[in-house]
């Protein structure tokens, strides 16, 4: 299936510097900024430079440089807050959320770091 990516979605606008946003870290290929309405002491987005609609659209069109530079990223964040478990960091979760059940608001593919406290269970009761 072929995704249809809108480029007036806000996260295309910050790429293209239309939007300022707090920025944690910038790769070749990725971008890290602060979440705009934090629901964990730490919450961090990284979003891949290129125009992917979700997760699925990204794993399977980003080339291999586009994917590793992502997934090294997210590693770079993780380690400059120190949240490395085991490293004696306190952890972190990962959601990317994906289309309509994983509730996505924004149509450019990115992956929320959540930290800096207990997170409790993985997900609430069902709506
Ligand atoms: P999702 O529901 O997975 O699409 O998450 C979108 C996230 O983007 C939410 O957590 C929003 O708070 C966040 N967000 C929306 N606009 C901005 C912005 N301008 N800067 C930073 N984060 C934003």
């Amino acid at each position: 299936m072929a995704y249809a990516y809108d480029d007036q979605n806000v996260f295309a606008k910050i790429l293209r510097g239309e939007i300022s946003c707090d920025k944690v870290l910038e790769t070749e290929h990725s971008l890290a900024f602060n979440d705009i309405a934090p629901q964990a002491p730490t919450h961090v987005l990284v979003i891949p430079k290129g125009p992917y609609v979700n997760y699925d659209h990204f794993a399977a069109e980003a080339s291999e440089a586009e994917i590793v530079d992502f997934s090294r990223a997210v590693r770079q964040v993780i380690a400059k807050l120190g949240l490395e478990p085991g490293q004696g960091g306190m952890g972190y979760r990962l959601i990317a959320n994906s289309g309509e059940a994983g509730v996505q608001e924004v149509p450019h593919m990115h992956m929320h770091i959540l930290s800096g406290r207990r997170l409790g269970r993985m997900l609430p009761k069902a709506e």
